[in-house]
């Protein structure tokens, strides 16, 4: 993703998730007369036959949209709300390293829900799965609140594909 895409009030349109999007989109945005372009990616040219263009680094756009405050409830919104911390065993997990774990296990009727969906650590997801030990999450799960979730996202900080991002993420 190469392109950060800013509301016309210069907020990103969406933070959870980011709201950016490949060059291709940035492009079709700009040939569609939708977006202002606020930073070019200092050396990244892309061209084909016809034409060539920079790629845009943050583009804005030009009729205001208006911002959803929702969040949907997915696996990586339920570790930002548990601050990517195994529930069980306290250790610091990873996108790559968590697991979401269903406090009732879906083959007992556990859903998929807020209330019911907390961050395990592989090998604490393991032994609860076969039922070694006691398993009881330390924080109780609960649906976040948007803006809550929003400063923990803004807190863990984002990937910048461009120096500029920092100056409409921070
Ligand atoms: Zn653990």
């Amino acid at each position: 993703m190469s392109t950060l895409l800013l509301n016309a009030d210069m907020q990103p349109v969406s933070l959870l998730p980011l709201s950016v999007v490949d060059w291709q989109e940035a492009i079709r945005y700009l040939v569609l007369d939708k977006i202002e372009v606020v930073e070019w990616h200092d050396d990244w040219i892309v061209h084909s036959a016809n034409w060539e263009t920079r790629v845009p680094a943050i583009i804005m756009l030009k009729d205001y949209q208006k911002p959803k405050h929702t969040m949907r409830m997915s696996k990586r919104n339920v570790f930002l709300r548990d601050q990517y911390t195994c529930q069980y065993c306290g250790t610091t997990v990873t996108d790559q390293t968590a697991t979401l774990d269903h406090v009732l296990p879906v083959s007992k009727g556990g859903k998929t829900t807020w209330e019911n969906s907390t961050t395990a650590c592989k090998p604490c997801n393991y032994r609860k799965a076969a039922h070694v030990g006691k398993f009881k999450p330390k924080l109780t799960p609960y649906k976040p609140h948007f803006w809550d979730l929003v400063e923990k996202r803004k807190k863990r900080g984002f990937h910048y594909q461009h120096s500029s991002w920092a100056n409409y993420l921070e």
